[in-house]
């Protein structure tokens, strides 16, 4: 069975490269029948809150990300860590060793002025324990020292580097602390990883983690490292393009379908398609469509992609999104009337929004009361003829049929006796409805609002 793994570091928010790489990960699991874990790399304590840690959940459980059992806490796991190391030792593959700080500075000034492989070599590597000093020292691993090693990356392709770049890696600090590196794979190992999917900046990281792998008789899991996310201009993704955060598109008011969508396809394709649903996602991710070359952020295909989810969700759904937005972004709540309101409407707002403000902004005529403040814009489309027009129809819309067809008809008749057309009469009554330029059309407005609601707006746009 499939085990994927994210494994943040909790010292800063939930970037929208960390964001992708948990989407893959859970993909290729959940489209597996696998599982997807969570590891919390809390082990510089300096730099790692708990705050950071709440943050990176909630920005997945936005994503809709959700992860298998409790989160695993590395830093709790460092005595295990550090068993690990002392197993290395006793059985052969690791030694101790006692050079100081001091003279392995000294060792690599020395190989800097004969021009040499600044790699440390310890003289500790073959010393035998009947020699050694109560002195203290770190736990080395034995390195290969010639020949090369191969990692086959799904992404990558085959990887090769030479063993003279190797050097006897510290698994175990002098204060008995683990090392990072000894930490990931003591870790993956345990949680029974199969596939480990990361940033390609890891990559070299995976011959180092290799070694102790086979220094332990482990399986080496599934490599697949991405290619990082670039901005517009082809270079790395940072604060200079824009949002970086999961939580700055939460709270510009993105869909977490659409933002999901968009990150899927941010580094890996299927055939041509662009827009898919969860399921599809699902069905279709694989490594072998992950590419090679850095994706690009576009703004506007996340948009693009946005406007099509929010389109084909579900209306309910989409006003508790909705909800969960203004609260994001510490707006006041809706009240049930306005919650009611906008249900009511959502099937005709949803069309064109790509974001929810962009919604929000059409469902103003709902989630406002009379009197109807109308904004500058709006209010210049009100003049005599049109105060007239509205006060016609005031007169007549209490005993028409109130059906799209028969107010479209009335409305029509009533523009052409004061010898104007549906067309120019269209944007005083959004006036009179909405108080806005931007709107539904008018007459789903007062299909929405209601004989009783409709009326009495052009009866106070008309006084
Ligand atoms: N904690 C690492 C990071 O945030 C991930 C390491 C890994 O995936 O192996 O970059």
């Amino acid at each position: 069975p499939v085990v994927t793994r994210f494994a943040p570091s909790p010292t800063g928010s939930l970037h929208i490269g960390g964001a992708r790489t948990a989407l893959f990960n859970w993909l290729f699991a959940r489209g597996r029948g696998g599982k997807f874990l969570l590891r919390i790399e809390d082990t510089d304590r300096s730099r790692s809150t708990p705050e950071n840690t709440a943050e990176i959940l909630a920005g997945l459980t936005w994503l809709g990300i959700d992860w298998d059992g409790e989160p695993i806490s590395q830093f709790e796991r460092a005595p295990r860590h550090a068993e690990v190391a002392r197993e290395l030792l006793a059985s052969g593959k690791a030694y101790k060793c006692f050079s100081t700080t001091e003279e392995i500075e000294a060792f690599r000034e020395q190989a800097r002025a004969e021009g040499k492989s600044t790699l440390f070599r310890s003289p500790w590597r073959d010393v035998p324990e009947s020699e050694h000093p109560d002195l203290p020292f770190v736990i080395r691993i034995k390195a290969p020292q010639d020949g090369a090693q191969t990692i086959t990356d799904q992404v990558q392709g085959e990887v090769t580097i030479g063993n003279d770049q190797m050097d006897d890696m510290v698994m175990l600090r002098s204060d008995g602390t683990p090392v990072y590196m000894l930490a990931v794979v003591v870790d993956d190992h345990d949680m029974g990883v199969t596939h480990v999917i990361r940033g390609d900046d890891h990559l070299t990281n995976a011959f180092r983690q290799k070694m102790i792998y086979d220094a332990m008789g482990w399986d080496f899991p599934v490599m697949a490292h991405i290619p990082l996310i670039f901005g517009p201009d082809g270079k790395k993704l940072s604060k200079r393009h824009g949002a970086t955060a999961a939580a700055e598109y939460q709270a510009m008011g993105y869909p977490a379908a659409g933002m999901r969508n968009y990150l899927t396809r941010l580094g890996w394709s299927h055939g041509d398609a662009e827009f898919f649903t969860d399921a599809e996602a699902r069905a279709w991710f694989d490594l072998e469509g992950i590419g090679k070359s850095p994706a690009r952020f576009d703004t506007k295909k996340l948009e693009h992609l946005c406007g099509m989810h929010i389109a084909r969700s579900d209306d309910a759904d989409l006003v508790a999104q909705i909800k969960g937005y203004l609260a994001k972004i510490g707006a006041a709540p809706l009240t049930d009337a306005q919650a009611d309101g906008l249900l009511r409407a959502m099937y005709t707002l949803k069309e064109r929004a790509k974001t929810f403000p962009e919604l929000l902004e059409k469902a103003h005529f709902v989630l406002t009361q009379r009197p109807i403040v109308p904004d500058e814009k709006a209010a210049a489309a009100l003049d005599t003829v049109s105060r007239g027009i509205l006060n016609e129809l005031t007169q007549l819309l209490p005993d028409v049929s109130w059906e799209r067809d028969t107010l479209e008809t009335l409305v029509a008749e009533v523009a052409e006796k004061h010898g104007t057309k549906l067309g120019k009469i269209a944007a005083p009554l959004r006036t009179a409805l909405a108080g806005r330029s931007v709107s539904p059309s008018v007459f789903d407005m007062m299909l929405i609002l209601g004989r009783t609601e409709s009326t009495a707006r052009l009866a106070e746009a008309s006084s």
